[in-house]
């Protein structure tokens, strides 16, 4: 929906977008001033402060800081002010992902929902850059396997980056529109429309959220909105939840879309009864709907809403692996987890999910356009089999299966920038670690290790804008493997 070239032109520093002029924009009073009422002016005010910078740590990568947690999230935590995240090892390594509080509140309306420790076929519908995905790949419970999917073909590649980083096995991403979902009705157990919208919630992040805001806006996502619903509705399971959220505050946008799922027979959930932390709860036509506002909770402006399809689904039939190839049981010897694996190979690149999906992996490979059908491990190389970059990041990888060069963070961020690393005695390929964890490969060539970061990975900036992230220097953990 946004064009790369309008957002640099609205680019500015770190800090409220809102001092630039132009806001409130045209509209916005007669939009939010009625839902609002006398909390109007407040919400205004607040929406011309600095935003919280806030971040969710990965489950087992693990690191010591000093962070105040988000109330509402168990891996949620504030920073008191915006660092050059860039510049930060960890963030590479898929130790923690950069997120606004306020859609954190995905955990609590996951709980809610009664999903934890179930083993579910997942699908978030609108899935880039990866803030819901990765939350719920760290929330679903293991043998679970998530679809990611992104109709926007740039903006799945980003997501296919943060995912990968974020290195959590059973793990899918597809680039295909909300239509190719009538090819898999009754599908999946848990679905998350995390729906495109006018963004007013964005409106103190991101100048171009209020440069772009207009009331024609707000009604053209209303229809994308309400064209994509019944679609993903229709590709839930009997018994199976579906989560929506936007980022907006525009009723037609929220409740008023989720009446058309009530009048198809979605039971509502209530995920907050009591509305704990600021939150506002709405009901409206049978939906129950829980709103973030910037002047009453610490983080940005968001709706969510939850509901579950009435009956109950047939158990899946147990799926069927066929013989191993020479490749997955060379790659085999490298990965921890020790359950029945299915491999693929697309464009020479080797993907693995836990069999027991392989032939909804079959299925879903019939529907969607699969660019990555689950973990990547391995790729082609000069005719054999490598280590794939996914895989240095992967909570999956044996711990001892390859050799480990631990990096301190002046020599990590030199790898980070595609700089080769000085050696005495280097052969073969060794895991480049920061504080143990994984951030990429190492080919060694006598003297020095090669570095093998992907051209995209890399940081091209030679110095940080802002102060470097500065965590706890003390007793580090050891980075754990996944259970
Ligand atoms: N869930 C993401 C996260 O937490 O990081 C954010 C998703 S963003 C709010 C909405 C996404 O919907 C965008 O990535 C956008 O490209 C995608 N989108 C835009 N138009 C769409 C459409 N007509 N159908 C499906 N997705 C669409």
């Amino acid at each position: 929906m946004r064009d790369k070239r309008q957002r640099a032109k609205h680019r500015q520093p770190a800090g409220p977008a809102n001092q630039a002029q132009g806001f409130p924009p045209p509209g916005l009073d007669r939009h939010l001033q009625p839902l609002l009422g006398q909390d109007y002016p407040a919400l205004l005010k607040a929406l011309q402060e600095a935003p919280p910078v806030s971040i969710r740590l990965h489950p087992t990568k693990r690191f010591e800081h000093d962070l105040a947690a988000v109330p509402w999230c168990s891996t949620g935590f504030y920073l008191d002010e915006r660092p050059s995240f860039t510049f930060d090892p960890l963030l590479h390594a898929g130790a923690y992902y950069v997120q606004e509080a306020s859609s954190m509140l995905l955990e609590q309306v996951f709980i809610a929902a009664g999903l934890k420790d179930r083993e579910l076929l997942a699908l978030d519908l609108c899935a880039a850059p990866g803030g819901k995905s990765s939350h719920l790949l760290s929330l679903l419970g293991p043998g679970s396997l998530l679809v990611s999917n992104e109709i926007d073909r740039r903006r799945c590649s980003v997501l296919q980056e943060n995912l990968w980083k974020w290195g959590m096995p059973n793990s899918v991403i597809a680039n295909s529109p909300p239509e190719h979902l009538q090819a898999l009705p009754a599908c999946f157990d848990l679905i998350v429309v995390d729906a495109p919208c006018s963004g007013q919630g964005m409106f103190r992040k991101d100048p171009f959220a209020v440069a772009q805001w207009t009331p024609a806006l707000a009604e053209h996502c209303a229809m994308t909105q309400r064209n994509m619903l019944p679609l993903a509705w229709e590709a839930l399971r009997p018994g199976g939840v579906l989560i929506y959220s936007t980022c907006t505050w525009e009723p037609q946008e929220n409740e008023a879309q989720l009446a058309a799922l009530v009048a198809a027979g979605a039971i509502a959930i209530d995920p907050l009864p009591n509305a704990p932390w600021g939150l506002v709860r709405s009901e409206w036509n049978g939906a129950i709907g829980l709103r973030c506002y910037p002047h009453r909770v610490r983080g940005e402006g968001f709706f969510i809403a939850a509901f579950r399809k009435p009956g109950e689904a047939a158990p899946r039939k147990a799926a069927r692996t066929g013989p191993s190839s020479p490749a997955a049981v060379e790659v085999t010897q490298w990965l921890a987890s020790h359950t029945e694996r299915s491999f693929r190979s697309q464009q020479d690149t080797l993907f693995v999910v836990d069999a027991r999906w392989s032939g909804v992996l079959d299925t879903l490979d019939q529907a969607l356009k699969l660019v990555s059908p689950g973990a990547p491990v391995a790729e082609l190389h000069a005719g054999t089999w490598r280590p794939h970059p996914a895989l240095a990041l992967s909570s999956d990888l044996r711990q001892d299966s390859f050799p480990r060069v631990e990096l301190d963070e002046e020599q990590a961020v030199q790898y980070l920038q595609g700089q080769a690393i000085p050696a005495h005695e280097a052969h073969a390929y060794a895991l480049a670690t920061h504080r143990g964890l994984g951030l990429g490969w190492l080919k060694g060539a006598g003297k020095r290790w090669n570095n093998l970061l992907p051209e995209a990975w890399r940081i091209r900036a030679q110095q940080a804008k802002a102060p470097r992230v500065s965590w706890s220097r003390t007793a580090l953990d050891q980075n754990e493997q996944a259970p």
